[in-house]
């Protein structure tokens, strides 16, 4: 799921998950903090943020005149396609950034049009097997009742990302 990271006040960040038809908005600054709402409420608000897609990958921000930047810019016509790590910030607010780094999930596969074969047993993954998909969009199979911990088993042979289940997102704010 796409993620909000945001500054609170004592410069730490905390991490607002994107669920696909909600509303997120940025309120008027020091007023609220940022919230799900319910849709109708832009006039009290700096942004909202919308996804674009039922999945939820693709999200828009709506604002208005001068309401707030993206990367430093303003933005034109007040709206914009939001692009993994777009640093958002509102006049007087503070920082967000916009990330579509997913965490590794078991789930079962949904399956493709080709056969798929996972990279590390060079195995089918049938469809509804259990099995992760990396960030970098290559899938595992990650099945212990075939014995088959793919996933788990080492890191990712194209991405290098650490193949295990709780190691939390790889990108932060905190390394800008
Ligand atoms: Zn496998
Ligand atoms: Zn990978």
């Amino acid at each position: 799921m796409a993620h909000l990271w945001i500054e609170d006040n004592i410069n730490e960040w905390q991490i607002l998950p994107l669920p696909a038809g909600s509303l997120i908005i940025l309120p008027e600054y020091p007023a609220q903090s940022l919230r799900i709402g319910q849709g109708g409420e832009l006039e009290e608000s700096v942004a909202v943020l919308q996804a674009l897609h039922a999945d939820g990958s693709q999200w828009v921000l709506i604002t208005r005149q001068g309401g707030c930047r993206i990367n430093g810019e303003p933005i034109d016509l007040n709206i914009r396609v939001l692009r993994d790590k777009d640093e958002i910030q509102a006049a007087n607010g503070p920082r967000h950034f916009f990330s579509t780094e997913m965490l590794p999930q078991i789930i079962p596969f949904k399956g493709a049009a080709q056969k798929v074969l996972c990279p590390r047993c060079q195995l089918e993954i049938a469809p509804g097997q259990p099995a992760v998909r990396c960030d970098c969009g290559v899938t595992y199979h990650q099945d212990a009742s075939e014995e088959l911990l793919c996933w788990t088993y080492g890191p990712c042979a194209f991405c290098g990302r650490p193949g295990s289940l709780d190691d939390g997102y790889r990108w932060t704010p905190e390394e800008l």
